[in-house]
């Protein structure tokens, strides 16, 4: 075990990853598997970085429990990388695509794909500031539609989704960057999924694609071969040089996933993590105020203001004395955040249970 002293990790993203996944990595860090070097300096065409390749594949298939219909693709570009190359491969002329607004990143989404071709609004809760996902029998859509797009946990404002539209065969897209296997999931209502690692996941620079085998045949074909889904389906994701110490640590959180006693552990210590805080929010009598509506509410990111900013300033530099790191909200809305993805350990949120309860008792 390490002695080094952690800080209370509630970075939004880039975030806390398991330490014993970061020790793991240390320790083979200069000599993997008696090769007498790094995994970042061997060959992506190695023996031994091809059994990292596929074994985190194969966890990945296994754990989030993916059909045998689907590809599982490791990336580059990021989460917003995917906001181009989904309209990119497969909104048609004269087609339309839908997309449902609850938050920034799914704004941003949304404006790529206009870059592209015909988009609409299947629903929007803007009007009330995204405090909630909408309710499903209020989303439009064509069964003509190339596609949905949604975003199943909305990092910034701190709300996601119970259960999702069926959209028959209109596939369902889903921007999964900030929830991504924190609780299990049917797979099959998707036709596409995708998530930037670096928040449930591992480190950045590797972006997670599950798609329905179908749509990658289906895909337009006139478009650079670095952004067609079937280049990398085609070559198992290795047709460049993929981040190979993102993939392998990726593989090393999904050991680590499996360890817990998979998604359905996960999502038991993420309910009871997000619990200890949303508690203090509701018993603080509107001293912490919960942006999200309770029904809307994310497990993930916890988003909450104070009074004023000058109280909300005077609670982030207590924080931050106290060893707590990431709790400001994004720098586009203010307020307080606490990122508690799979990763953050549940004593990181009783203590920061505790530091709200004793600063309410201190400032109020
Ligand atoms: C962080 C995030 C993104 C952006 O991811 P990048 O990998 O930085 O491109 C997109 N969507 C959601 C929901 C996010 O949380």
């Amino acid at each position: 075990m390490s002695t080094t002293k952690r800080a209370y990790n509630f970075n939004a993203g880039p975030s806390a990853l398991p330490l014993e996944v970061l020790e793991k990595a240390q320790k083979e860090l200069i000599n993997y598997n008696h090769t007498g070097m790094s995994i970042m300096e061997m060959s992506h065409r190695s023996k031994d970085y091809d059994e990292v390749h596929n074994e985190a594949i194969r966890r990945l298939k296994k754990i989030f429990s993916i059909p045998e219909n689907y590809e599982v693709l490791f990336l580059q570009g990021g989460a917003s990388l995917q906001f181009t190359m989904v309209p990119m491969n497969f909104l048609k002329e004269n087609q339309t695509a839908s997309y449902i607004l609850t938050g920034s990143w799914s704004e941003k989404a949304f404006k790529e794909a206009k870059l592209f071709g015909n988009v609409v609004e299947a629903a929007s809760t803007k009007d009330n500031e995204y405090r909630n996902i909408p309710n499903i029998e209020d989303i439009q859509f064509n069964a003509s539609d190339a596609y949905v797009h949604l975003t199943s946990n909305n990092t910034i404002y701190g709300t996601q989704w119970r259960e999702f539209p069926n959209t028959g065969d209109v596939p369902l897209v889903a921007d999964m960057s900030s929830d991504i296997m924190c609780r299990p999931i049917d797979v099959s209502q998707f036709g596409i999924i995708y998530a930037g690692a670096q928040k449930n996941l591992g480190p950045s620079g590797v972006t997670v694609v599950i798609i329905r085998k179908d749509l990658i045949e289906k895909a337009n074909t006139e478009i650079p071969t670095m952004l067609k889904y079937k280049t990398h389906a085609d070559k198992n994701s290795l047709y460049n040089t993929p981040p190979t110490f993102g993939i392998y640590m990726l593989g090393e959180v999904l050991r680590w996933v499996e360890d817990q006693g998979g998604l359905e552990a996960i999502e038991k210590r993420n309910e009871e993590k997000a619990k200890l805080i949303y508690e203090v929010i509701d018993e603080s009598n509107g001293f912490y105020k919960g942006h999200a509506e309770p029904n809307s509410r994310s497990l993930m990111n916890i988003t909450f203001r104070l009074a004023d900013e000058e109280l909300e300033k005077q609670f982030l530099a207590e924080a931050k004395e106290a060893g707590f790191v990431g709790l400001n909200g994004h720098r586009s809305v203010g307020g307080c955040r606490a990122s508690t993805y799979n990763a953050v350990p549940v004593e990181a949120c009783q203590a920061l249970r505790e530091f709200m309860i004793n600063f309410q008792k201190k400032h109020q």
